[in-house]
């Protein structure tokens, strides 16, 4: 049997690990990762441009972490990722649906309805005393009355489905018409330019 050893290179840098799971992570880190990611969102794969904004992320969230003996939290630099403006929110409730139930931190409704579908997603007060169920309890009343109220002005015929809903609309790729079109109409306002309301196809 043959044992082959590499020897550490002397460029080799050691691995940043968080003093803890809160340990913010330095701005030389950050620097890294996006360098080692190319400058790429891990979600969609688009090259982030110059400034743009973008967020480190733990691959593995830290609420999901195993934790071992030696890597007792996930706050670690091979646990980084770069995740792009537009991709967050998904990441985020991909997240929490892979937390249990007990703890849930969003409110998600999907459904399909006049060949579309259609996704309301939005945070939840956190916590469990008795105050805090009862304030999730009454945004989750609020959302139903609130799609209750959108389907009532579109059998009044004040809108149409389409207005009504359009801003979370799910296109192919799992984001909603409003994470597409908010950059690019933000981006408008600012350069006076009209830009392409929806991105081409990925090549
Ligand atoms: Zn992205």
């Amino acid at each position: 049997m043959t044992l082959t050893f590499t020897p550490p290179t002397a460029r080799a840098v050691p691995e940043w690990i968080g003093a803890n799971a809160d340990t913010p992570v330095p701005p030389r880190v950050r620097v890294r990762v996006f360098d080692r990611k190319h400058g790429r969102c891990h979600i969609c794969e688009r090259s982030i441009r110059a400034g743009e904004k973008w967020t480190l992320e733990h691959l593995i969230a830290l609420i999901n972490w195993r934790a071992t003996t030696e890597q007792p939290h996930g706050n670690r630099e091979s646990n980084l990722t770069v995740t792009c403006d537009w991709c967050l929110p998904e990441k985020n409730a991909a997240d929490v649906a892979q937390k249990s139930k007990a703890y849930a931190t969003r409110a998600v409704i999907v459904f399909v309805a006049s060949e579309r579908r259609i996704r309301f997603d939005l945070p939840l007060p956190t916590g469990d005393s008795d105050k805090d169920e009862k304030a999730k309890r009454q945004k989750w009343r609020a959302l139903l009355l609130c799609i209750k109220a959108k389907l009532e002005g579109v059998e009044s015929k004040i809108e149409t489905f389409e207005e009504a809903f359009l801003a979370h609309v799910v296109l192919p790729d799992g984001l909603t018409m409003l994470q597409h079109a908010k950059p690019a109409i933000e981006q408008a306002y600012k350069s006076g330019d009209m830009p392409p309301l929806l991105p081409g196809p990925k090549k």
